[in-house]
C-alpha cells in the first residue's frame, strides 16, 4: 500500500509526498484543485466532472492539510474549498511524474 512518508509544501502552492517506497511527487495545486474528487466537483453517480477548468484561477493555494484516517488527506484551498478527500491510491495515480508514468 502506498503512504506517504512525508508531506510538505514544495513551494507557495504546490505540494510535494514523499512515499513510503521512496518515490517524491510533486503536485501542482490547480492540477489537484481541478482533480478534487468531492461531490461537489465530481457527479458520483456518472463520474462527470463539474468542475471545469475555467472555475479555478492560477494562483489557487491550498491553505492546510490534514490526514484522514491512514488512508487519505483532506485539503482546504484558499478559495474556501475543503470538502474533498485525497486517498492515498487516487494520489498515486494523479501524479504525472515520469516514475509514476512507468
Ligand atoms: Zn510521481
Ligand atoms: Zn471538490
Amino acid at each position: 500500500m502506498n503512504i506517504p512518508r512525508r508531506i510538505t509544501r514544495a513551494n507557495q502552492h504546490d505540494i510535494a509526498i514523499t512515499w513510503n517506497d521512496g518515490r517524491e511527487c510533486l503536485y501542482p495545486a490547480r492540477d489537484l484543485r481541478l482533480a478534487c474528487p468531492c461531490a461537489s466537483c465530481v457527479d458520483e453517480m456518472t463520474g462527470f466532472r463539474i468542475l471545469q477548468p475555467g472555475q479555478i484561477g492560477e494562483g489557487v493555494a491550498p491553505a492546510s492539510l490534514e490526514l484522514v484516517g491512514r488512508y487519505a488527506i483532506r485539503i482546504w484551498w484558499q478559495d474556501g474549498h475543503s470538502s474533498g478527500i485525497y486517498t492515498f491510491d487516487y494520489l498515486r495515480e494523479l501524479c504525472s511524474c515520469r516514475e509514476c508514468r512507468g
